[in-house]
């Protein structure tokens, strides 16, 4: 049976990520509802506006539910606006009420926006650990890791800091896998769902 992911559905581009899921072999599901919440085994939270998502979070009464599942070991991929929110601390989290929230899922701090104005989105081919020719990464607004902790395992990166990291079953890209046609670390997301990477 294929695992149930859900791709959180607050806001942002949800449905480029149900698709690549569903590319990859995965029942893709929104998830806007605790019941929805509870009923998935893994959860995409996708790109977008970080402290949009942590307010909606809040009004949506998913942001204590969401840890829980968090620390009892669900599965999660974060892109961009969800790798910020994965971090376990956010730089530049935000303007003062409406900062960006950290769910703690990775041990890592992260800063938002953090290739600066002038280059605020760009595209670039990285090498990508486990993979075996690289991805073409697409940044926007991007942030980065500045610090990682020992658990945790850098899978590429970019201008010097880590862009892709996992720890445990944990995924977080800087970049946007979804908006280009390269299956492959949405595919490696759903292994490690399923146990097999
Ligand atoms: N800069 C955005 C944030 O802080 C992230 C941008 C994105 O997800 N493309 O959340």
């Amino acid at each position: 049976m294929s695992a149930r992911i859900g791709v959180l559905a607050l806001q942002g581009d949800t449905r480029e990520h149900l698709a690549a899921l569903g590319a990859a072999g995965a029942e893709p599901l929104t998830v806007r509802r605790r019941a929805e919440l509870d009923s998935v085994d893994a959860l995409v939270i996708p790109g977008g506006e970080s402290t949009t998502m942590s307010h909606l979070l809040r009004e949506f009464d998913l942001l204590e539910p969401l840890r829980a599942r968090l620390a009892d070991g669900m599965p999660a991929y974060g892109s961009c606006a969800g790798m910020i929110l994965l971090a376990s601390e956010i730089l530049d989290a935000g303007a003062a009420g409406r900062e960006a929230t950290p769910l703690k899922a990775i041990d890592m701090t992260v800063r938002r926006n953090a290739f600066g104005r002038q280059v605020d989105s760009f595209e670039e081919d990285l090498e990508f650990g486990g993979l075996d020719s690289g991805v073409h990464a697409v940044f926007i607004r991007a942030p980065w890791a500045e610090r990682v902790g020992p658990g945790v395992e850098v899978l590429a990166s970019a201008a010097g800091h880590a862009v892709a990291v996992r720890q445990g079953r944990t995924l977080a890209t800087a970049f946007h896998p979804e908006m280009t046609g390269d299956r492959r670390v949405h595919a490696l997301f759903v292994e490690m769902v399923e146990g097999r990477a």
